[in-house]
């Protein structure tokens, strides 16, 4: 059997079960055993593959077959041109969350020295990927679950970045006036709709997804409390749940945080939000 025509069989049991995207998650699989390049591999119609890579392969498929999401079985992620370590300790990265970190960055650059939290790290994707493209800003990774904290300590290393790790329940235990900015991907989604999530999302971690009744109990607390670590003028960001934006500018309104701005994702999703703590009036930066 070749690389094309064992991908285009393994892509059509994919498909039957429904499997979103049959050809690239079997090229990829193929891709991890034998270190090529996926597009190349759909192409080979010469080469040979033999066992023991083809029950290698079979195990892998399999796993995909039981809808194990594929960063899971391939043990990494890419993100924001980085890859995370990622297994079911933490939640998978979203591409619309490197929009978030784009704006963060482009926050940031007003700032000297910058020190930011990365609450609700997980695997540290969104505190590490500002960190590697602006060395000078000093991250502290903080996550309440010690196995996503061991995650991102293990991709603090694989990316050879430097960051302060923390664990705790939202803000315990981190310093008053302590960051410029605090950017979190918050649980956001509704209890209810959790068991209606896609297959795969099921493999990640419930207290990643689950942001409680109507999926702003993260929101709630972190508003009521982020001022607490901020210096004074320190912005908030946060990724948001579809249908949160309005919700969510309110309770920081209420809150008193100003210059508050909401962005969309390419889906034309209101994805993010930022506001600054209303002292020192940084907020019209
Ligand atoms: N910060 C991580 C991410 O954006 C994890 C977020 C979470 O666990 N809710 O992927």
């Amino acid at each position: 059997m070749t690389p094309c025509q064992l991908i285009r069989h393994t892509a059509a049991r994919f498909r039957s079960a429904g499997i979103p995207d049959p050809e690239n998650d079997s090229a990829l699989l193929l891709a991890s055993l034998c270190g090529g390049e996926p597009l190349s591999l759909r192409l080979d119609t010469d080469t040979i593959l033999e066992e023991p890579l083809l029950s290698r392969y079979e195990l892998l498929t399999r796993q995909r077959l039981e809808r194990i999401p594929l960063q899971y079985i391939l043990g990494e992620a890419p993100f924001c041109g980085h890859l995370f370590m990622v297994d079911p300790r933490v939640l998978i990265p979203r591409p619309e969350t490197e929009l978030l970190c784009a704006w963060a960055l482009d926050i940031l650059k007003n700032y000297r020295d910058p020190r930011v939290l990365d609450l609700c790290c997980g695997s540290g994707c969104i505190g590490l990927s500002l960190k590697a493209a602006s060395p000078e800003i000093r991250v502290t990774l903080s996550d309440i679950s010690a196995n996503a904290l061991a995650v991102a300590a293990e991709n603090v290393r694989r990316l050879s970045l430097k960051a302060d790790l923390h664990q705790g329940n939202l803000l315990d235990g981190l310093l008053p006036g302590s960051f410029d900015l605090i950017v979190c991907n918050p649980p956001y989604i509704p209890t209810a709709d959790c068991a209606a999530l896609q297959e795969e999302v099921l493999f990640e971690p419930r207290n990643a997804l689950d942001g409680g009744a109507d999926g702003l109990d993260l929101y709630r607390r972190l508003i009521a409390s982020a001022d607490g670590i901020l210096v004074p003028g320190g912005a908030l960001m946060m990724e948001l749940g579809i249908h949160q934006a309005d919700s969510v500018s309110a309770l920081l309104a209420a809150s008193g945080y100003m210059g508050i701005q909401v962005r969309k994702d390419l889906n034309g999703i209101e994805r993010m939000i930022l506001a600054y703590q209303s002292d020192g009036g940084k907020y019209d930066r």
